[in-house]
């Protein structure tokens, strides 16, 4: 006996960003409701500055809400957070008709995300990402998940949101080092996928520090983009999405090897110089580009240079990865907005030996 199940989807939904939207969300929820009722997941920090406004506003609509926060931090990206959160809904009459608004950072969008996924088998679920990092990456793309003692991100599922909300006024709260956070992820669109959007970037530094409204929009703007144009053509990462992770496999490693103490944009800059000086090292790149890219990133007062060894940091790289025979693959810029590929093939074998010879130039 075979059951058929052919599966098509439609998973597309709409990304608004305007400065000012985070008021009128309770507006659009009245006029196209997503659910019932509505569970706003949030984090203790968030809740204090706009969890309670956007309840109030919800209920001012008259529409059914209830506000549940678990402490701000990575730490509680982890299963019992998921546990409490899916309780805290059964008790609040949560049902399957209901929805999820995600109001935080990358930490609430993830955690948030997998609880729609999972809650009574799935339900529906919105963004409102709150960080610059959340607003440029981790809301878009569909990539949910929890930490597990194991490691990071290791317990999740692809599940896309109905609609990601995006108001560039909410990083006015924000502090200056998770604003720098988020612009190593930006800076990476630009070498990864639009040389005009990198120029931008390399024209608007002192605008973007400002926190000047027009620039930040466009910088979002962009790099959603940018984001979804890569996840579109390649959802589950087979090929094109691994560009995305330009700067992560070391970055990834220094994070771990500093028991994540350092935050993952600065980690995502340290990765850059790497994978830049390896594409450079190994007649990809040019170095002239390598040196625009790195100043860029050093004009958002982002570091550059590992503070782990080499050995260190290529042991902790070949146990991340669980590399096979000897290579790791990376993903590595040919020129600023154009990645290599070989045979149509992203993601390039790098050995051990050119991995040492590049980080022992860095340190
Ligand atoms: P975070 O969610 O911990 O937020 C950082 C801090 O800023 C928190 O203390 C939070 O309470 C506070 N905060 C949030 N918004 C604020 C605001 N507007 N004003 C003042 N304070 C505010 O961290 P993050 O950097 O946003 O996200 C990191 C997480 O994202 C990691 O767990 C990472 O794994 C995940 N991530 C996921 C994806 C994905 O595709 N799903 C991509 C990248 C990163």
């Amino acid at each position: 006996m075979r059951v058929e199940l052919h599966k098509q989807i439609d998973a597309s939904y709409d990304i608004l960003i305007e400065p000012g939207l985070f008021e009128h969300i309770p507006n659009h929820l009245k006029r196209d409701p997503i659910g019932n009722k509505y569970a706003i997941i949030t984090d203790s920090n968030v809740r204090r500055l706009y969890g309670d406004k956007l309840l109030s506003g919800l209920t001012g609509e008259g529409i059914d809400a209830h506000l549940i926060d678990f402490s701000a931090g990575e730490e509680s990206k982890n299963l019992n957070t998921l546990g409490y959160l899916a309780s805290q809904m059964v008790n609040n009459g949560l049902d399957r008709k209901s929805a999820v608004i995600a109001l935080g950072g990358g930490v609430v969008g993830d955690v948030a995300g997998l609880v729609a996924a999972t809650y009574m088998r799935g339900i529906d679920y919105i963004q409102v990402p709150t960080t610059l990092l959340a607003q440029v990456d981790s809301s878009v793309g569909g990539k949910t998940a929890v930490d597990l003692p194991e490691g990071k991100n290791l317990f999740g599922a692809f599940y896309q949101p109905k609609a990601v909300y995006i108001d560039p006024n909410v990083l006015l709260t924000l502090p200056d080092r998770r604003l720098r956070n988020g612009m190593a992820e930006v800076i990476k669109y630009g070498v990864i996928y639009d040389r005009e959007f990198f120029e931008y970037l390399e024209n608007n530094v002192g605008k973007i520090k400002r926190l000047d409204s027009e620039a930040l929009t466009h910088i979002i703007y962009r790099s959603c983009e940018i984001k979804a144009d890569v996840v579109k053509k390649d959802p589950r990462e087979e090929n094109l999405r691994s560009i995305l992770n330009y700067g992560h496999t070391l970055g990834h490693a220094e994070e771990m090897c500093r028991g994540y103490k350092i935050l993952h944009g600065e980690a995502v800059a340290i990765g850059m110089n790497f994978a830049g000086a390896l594409a450079v090292e190994m007649k990809f790149w040019q170095e002239e580009e390598l040196k625009r890219q790195n100043k860029l990133i050093k004009s958002f007062d982002l570091p550059l240079k590992p503070e782990f060894g080499p050995k260190e940091l290529i042991k902790t790289m070949y146990h991340d990865k669980k590399a096979e025979s000897g290579r790791i693959m990376f993903v590595l810029p040919e020129s600023i907005g154009k990645m290599v590929a070989i045979d149509g093939k992203y993601r390039i074998p790098v050995s051990e030996k050119e991995l040492m010879s590049v980080l022992c130039s860095l340190v």
